[in-house]
């Protein structure tokens, strides 16, 4: 990456760099292979020497070039990446079965002798192979269609493995002896020298792998026991023989060989997660590094001069509040007091539940960073959540003598201009506003700390161009998606991480109910009886980019059928829809806060932060087309004020068993973590971080959904070693340095520190 900036901000490495990474990680290899003069020139004594783990697929023994491209579908390019292409299952093919005792219609496993064969069709007709075959039990036949080259192998006195299904013989063009058991078109393995002992495709548990065209399971199967054969005993364990000990793990040689051939099937499970951690562990350690190099390549500007005595503010904004802090609060706000200490910008992450009271421990940062002279960024995703932010931090801000000024896309002329000029002087202490923000006009006189707000909706060059205004600002990430803590610990490893994880008190969690279509009616009579008594509700129409026409138009829609129902005659019915200009957005929300509006019809652009602490109804429609982790973020937005609530998920028509399962979770989670638990246990990291955020490395092995224990440990450990060598130049830390690099040195280059 050329750009300094995303070089240094391990956030901009994490999520651009493993987009890349599989892409990178290929030219890396094309460009190290052709510097490499054996690779270069296949005619030097390459097959003699032996090949090493790091060499390209086609040197191994049976593939060549045609079939290593076909590989690379697969990303296997090195020796090396078939060694980690573990098998997807097993089948225990261990159980030889006689000829004698073998069952038409099941599948079996026999050892036989070819005796005789029939070759017929041809010349425009399907060739027909068909083979007799022995052993001491009895007497059985194989017929093989279209492949006709099968004649040169199987010939008579070939000893054979086959399996597939054997039926009663049919009365085909075969001349052989009629009668008898049949294997059609069966799996075969020519047995060599050492007999069953040498089988890889059965007479034992074999792998079963992923596929790609023109890759068969036998090829692979074979593949991978030259590479095993080839490499193995060259194979250097990257692990400190006291880690590996003490954590009871299988040598890294032995787990290759036990989880591609497992003598039982069970053995395969210890070797696989002992390759798991290996994979945890790199990328806890690349993660460590990468903050590392944040606290050394760029030390921070101190702040000209303190403008108020240390902790003077923050005790004063406490008076203005017209809360307590929680514990919670407490503890998140130490964290990051901490962090604001140390002469390394903060890279924190604080995640915390919706209306768990984020942004008071985001003021409580602000107030640190202006009372040592310096100013503070607020930024936030959306117009109508930078105007709250910027009324809800003026009103705590206004009484301690402190400016606080909105910036948005739409400000413009004089006022900008004044404005701007404002900031550049420094008399602006708190700058609040959308990515309007991160224009370069904007300039600071000494920009000390950066809040994100609602994080995972800006890209990440948004940040890393807010990072550049500044001295190396600390930085604060907030984020109410609700991201399990080992997605966390993988996606967002590079960041420290703060936990809110308890409410202020006095909340309710809003009940949740699923409201089936026919009790539809009754719903919007029970929301108009309630908005009569001055409830304040919200009917959501979630809006998903493929169908926004239509959502809008949906949601108009039942803003009109609302209008026009008996029962809410008399109440105001706004509309709120993403593609409304600011000012308009502006408007109808402040008609809904007021209360001079009781319902207010909207596309998910209320998702984001809005706080009503009024609003006690929410209405979902087609809730089965969100993620989990969304509802959540918008029930959060009901109930804010204390009292009961109802979280109603109104399903339009026939939703799918999964869909309802899924919906379900909401009726008996009300933590976000919890929701989150259970959406990546059903539906996997990807789905839950969406697309556009999908910044997960690249694991081949590990799975965050079942190897979480191993992900703590590495944690463990990663931090341990961070203690103990952190740079890993202790020569037992070697390997496991070198290995780093080759996993991840093209997104957290470990190579550049030291
Ligand atoms: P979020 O974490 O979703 O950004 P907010 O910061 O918007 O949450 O806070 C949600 C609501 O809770 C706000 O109305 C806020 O004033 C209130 N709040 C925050 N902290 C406390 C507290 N300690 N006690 C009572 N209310 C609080
Ligand atoms: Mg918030």
């Amino acid at each position: 990456m050329a750009d300094p900036v995303s070089e240094l901000d391990p956030l901009a490495a994490n999520v651009t760099g493993a987009r890349h990474a599989l892409l990178r990680f290929g030219t890396q290899r094309a460009a190290s292979l052709s510097r490499s003069p054996r690779n270069a020139n296949p005619e030097f004594p390459l097959r003699t020497n032996g090949v090493s783990p790091e060499d390209s697929l086609q040197f191994l023994k049976g593939v060549g070039p045609e079939r290593a491209k076909r590989l690379a579908r697969l990303g296997l390019v090195t020796i090396e990446d078939l060694l980690w292409h573990l098998p997807k299952g097993y089948l225990d093919r261990s159980r030889i079965v006689p000829i004698r005792q073998l069952v038409p219609g099941a599948e079996h496993t026999t050892l036989v002798e070819v005796t005789r064969q029939h070759l017929s069709g041809g010349r425009g007709r399907i060739a027909l192979l068909e083979v007799h075959l022995r052993d001491a039990s009895g007497e059985a036949s194989a017929i093989f269609f279209g492949q006709a080259f099968l004649a040169k192998v199987l010939l008579p006195g070939t000893r054979l493995l086959l399996h597939g299904k054997v039926k009663w013989r049919v009365e085909t063009h075969g001349r052989l002896a009629a009668g008898g058991l049949q294997f059609q078109n069966p799996e075969y393995e020519v047995l060599g020298a050492d007999g069953v002992e040498g089988a890889l495709q059965g007479g034992r548990v074999v792998p079963v792998y992923a596929l790609t065209a023109g890759v068969s399971q036998k090829m692979l199967r074979v593949y991978v026991r030259h590479a095993l054969d080839a490499v193995g005993p060259r194979l250097i364990d990257p692990l400190p023989a006291s880690m590996r000990e003490r954590l009871a793990l299988t040598p890294l040689r032995d787990a290759f060989e036990r989880v591609h051939y497992p003598e039982r099937a069970e053995d395969a499970e210890p070797a696989r997660d002992r390759l798991a951690f290996d994979e945890f562990l790199a990328l806890q350690l690349a993660f460590g590094t990468a903050r590392r190099l944040r606290g050394e390549a760029s030390p921070r500007r101190s702040p000209a001069s303190p403008r108020f005595p240390a902790g003077s503010l923050a005790e004063a904004f406490r008076r203005v509040l017209p809360f307590q802090l929680t514990a919670g609060q407490e503890r998140v706000w130490s964290e990051i007091a901490a962090d604001l200490a140390l002469p390394r910008p903060m890279n924190r992450l604080l995640q915390g539940d919706v209306g768990s009271g984020k942004t008071a421990v985001a003021a409580l940062a602000c107030l640190t960073a202006i009372e040592g002279g310096q100013q503070a960024a607020y930024l936030a995703p959306t117009e109508i959540l930078a105007e709250q932010q910027a009324r809800n931090l003026s009103r705590w801000f206004g009484p301690l003598g402190l400016n606080v000024e909105l910036l948005l896309g739409r400000s413009s002329g004089r006022e900008r201009r004044v404005l701007l000029s404002a900031l550049e002087a420094g008399e602006i202490d708190l700058l609040v506003g959308t990515h309007a923000l991160l224009e370069s006009a904007v300039e600071w006189k000494d920009l000390g700390l950066i809040v994100v707000d609602e994080q995972h909706r800006f890209g990440v060059m948004q940040r890393a161009r807010l990072r550049e205004k500044g001295g190396a600002p600390h930085c604060l990430v907030m984020s109410a998606t609700p991201i399990p803590r080992s997605l966390a610990m993988t996606l967002y490893g590079d960041l420290d991480l703060s936990v809110l994880d308890e409410m202020p008190p006095g909340r309710l969690p809003p009940e949740t109910r699923l409201v089936p279509p026919e009790k539809r009616d009754d719903m919007l009579r029970w929301i108009a009886a309630h908005a009569h008594e001055g409830a304040r509700a919200y009917i959501v129409y979630p809006l998903v980019e493929e169908s926004e026409l239509l959502d809008l138009k949906a949601a108009t829609e039942a803003a009109e059928e609302l209008r026009a129902h008996p029962d809410f005659r008399d109440l105001e019915i706004g509309l709120l829809l993403g593609r409304m200009d600011g000012e308009e957005k502006q408007r109808v929300l402040d008609r809904f806060r007021g209360g001079q509006c009781a319902v207010l019809v909207s596309t998910t652009v209320i998702e984001v932060g809005v706080d009503v602490p009024e609003a006690t109804v929410m209405v979902v429609e087609h809730p089965e087309r969100f993620g989990l982790a969304q509802l959540h973020q918008l029930r959060g937005r009901v109930g804010r004020g204390g009292g009961a609530s109802h979280f109603l998920l109104s399903l339009s028509g026939r939703v799918g068993r999964t869909s309802l399962e899924r919906l379900k979770i909401l009726l008996r989670e009300s933590s976000g973590f919890r929701v989150a638990e259970a959406d990546l246990r059903l539906r996997g990291p990807g789905e839950i971080l969406g697309t556009a955020q999908h910044g997960l490395p690249p694991l081949r092995v590990a799975d965050l959904t079942h190897d979480q224990r191993w992900l703590f440990l590495a944690h463990e450990e990663a931090n341990r070693l961070a203690a103990q060598d952190p740079r890993l130049i202790q020569p037992e830390h070697h390997e496991l340095r070198r290995w780093v690099d080759r996993l991840f040195a093209h997104r957290l280059p470990l190579s550049r520190v030291g």
